[in-house]
């Protein structure tokens, strides 16, 4: 295996998109050359791409831009970072740029809000699941859109598959999400996301981190974004946003309380030597970085690749966290991984190094459960690709359910799923089971609703 350093896609790699051969390093390092320059559908693609691609790629985009849950957004970054001689299964490529020839029927259980936090939310955007912590959504836009989003519901402009529901940055709405957490005095940590944290001005990290760390009871507060990924030269060239994250972070110091940023690399092609400078900076700053990753079907379904990963995140001082199972997302059946994937990726990762650098793999839980080790679950039939799951700290007569990807069931199984009459037979047989394990114990509203809804 070669040494985390060796490889940080070094030197001005953008000059391979021939729109961008003259391009400068100080343009490409520019913020705003960057987002001036952001590609939204195929109409500002393909002049970057034509050359690189065929027509049938092409219009495999467009269809699968009409199908998606998700807008599309591409910085030149990503783009720069794409191997377009080979777009098929380039795992960058294939997180933020739809194919119609990938899309897979859904398994029958995904939804478009798997987590419920349209159903838990204490207040517009502001989700209090776990007893000290609170998720609160400060905007809905990205500087990037990835296909997977959990927050397929919220998360960017609306595309012909679905409309969204809006988180828009605005203070009215926030301080109802403040006022909550300060007559809440059990919450210490604050998740702030959306959306992005990378697309809330200086003004609004100034305001949303000083208005939480002035409340006795919040002792941790977190800025998620995925923008270290996507547009790392954001923190070398916008002096005025990371000014604001710095301030925010020395004020919690200040007060002996933890400020840190929460990203969201998925694959080693992201890391450049233009992030290595941003992570840098930021270590500079005394800025505490983690990482949560997600298991992608085609991107980094390898211990492999989530080794390579950990290595240089580990390397530029970044520490990774969790590893997720991906969501139950309606849209994403093509980009999910099977429980026993994950089990089998997570026995060949552990042990490569060191314990604080080496993510915890995790499921959330659809129905709001949190999130759990992927060993934790209480029954799994890896015949019919399901697991059941509690969640006792969260929803204590709950269980959850995490279903594995139809291709990885084997066609017999995988056609009861299909077959409404066949799966009411099949989860009937489950559920009677499951119910001698604990018969005491409910069922969770939102599986049973989805199955229900189903036909079952
Ligand atoms: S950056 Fe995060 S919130 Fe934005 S689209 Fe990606 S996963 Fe969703």
């Amino acid at each position: 295996m070669e040494c985390a350093s060796a490889y940080l896609g070094a030197g001005e790699f953008w000059r391979k998109i021939p729109a961008w051969n003259g391009v400068s390093a100080n343009q490409f390092n520019d913020h705003l050359w960057q987002e001036r320059n952001s590609v939204i559908n195929l109409k500002t693609l393909a002049p970057l791409v034509s050359k690189l691609v065929s027509q049938e790629f092409l219009e495999d985009v467009q269809q699968g831009i009409n199908a998606g849950q998700m807008a599309v957004r591409l910085t030149p970054y990503i783009i720069s970072l794409i191997d377009w001689g080979r777009p098929e299964t380039d795992p960058i490529r294939k997180q933020f740029l739809p194919l119609a020839s990938e899309i897979e029927t859904d398994h029958p259980l995904l939804v478009m809000d798997p987590m419920s936090e349209q159903v838990d939310a204490a207040a517009p955007g502001l989700t209090h699941r776990y007893r000290d912590r609170v998720l609160f959504l400060a905007t809905d836009t990205c500087p990037v859109y990835c296909k997977y989003c959990t927050r397929s519901y919220a998360v960017g402009t609306n595309t012909k598959a679905v409309s969204k529901i809006s988180f828009n940055p605005r203070s009215p709405r926030w301080e109802r999400s403040f006022e909550y957490i300060e007559t809440h005095p059990a919450i210490e940590d604050v998740v702030i996301s959306g959306g992005d944290c990378y697309r809330l001005k200086p003004e609004q990290i100034t305001l949303i981190g000083e208005r939480l760390l002035q409340i006795p009871h919040i002792r941790r507060i977190r800025f998620a974004t995925k923008g270290l990924a996507v547009l790392p030269m954001k923190i070398l060239t916008d002096v005025a946003w990371l000014k604001a994250l710095s301030r925010i972070n020395e004020l919690g110091r200040e007060r002996y309380k933890t400020v840190a940023v929460h990203t969201h690399f998925n694959h080693k092609n992201e890391i450049t030597s233009i992030t290595e400078a941003a992570l840098n900076r930021l270590f500079e700053l005394g800025i505490v970085v983690r990482n949560q990753s997600v298991i992608l079907s085609g991107v980094n379904n390898s211990a492999e690749a989530i080794i390579d990963l950990n290595y240089r995140l580990s390397y530029l001082n970044v520490r990774p966290y969790y590893q997720f199972m991906c969501d139950m997302v309606q849209g994403t059946e093509n980009l999910r991984t099977s429980l026993q994937e994950a089990v089998e990726i997570e026995k060949l990762v552990r042990g490569t190094t060191s314990g604080y650098n080496t993510p915890l793999f995790v499921v959330d839980l659809a129905g709001g459960g949190g999130k759990r080790d992927i060993h934790s679950y209480e029954i799994y039939d890896r015949d019919i690709g399901l697991s059941i799951f509690k969640a006792p700290n969260v929803k204590k007569d709950s269980y959850f359910f995490y279903c594995d990807p139809l291709r990885s069931i084997e066609p017999y199984f995988r056609n009861m799923w299909l077959d409404s009459r066949k799966r009411q037979y099949m989860m009937s047989s489950l559920l009677r089971e499951f119910k001698g394990v604990a018969s005491n114990q409910r069922l969770h509203y939102s599986v049973l609703g989805n199955l229900m809804r189903n036909g079952i």
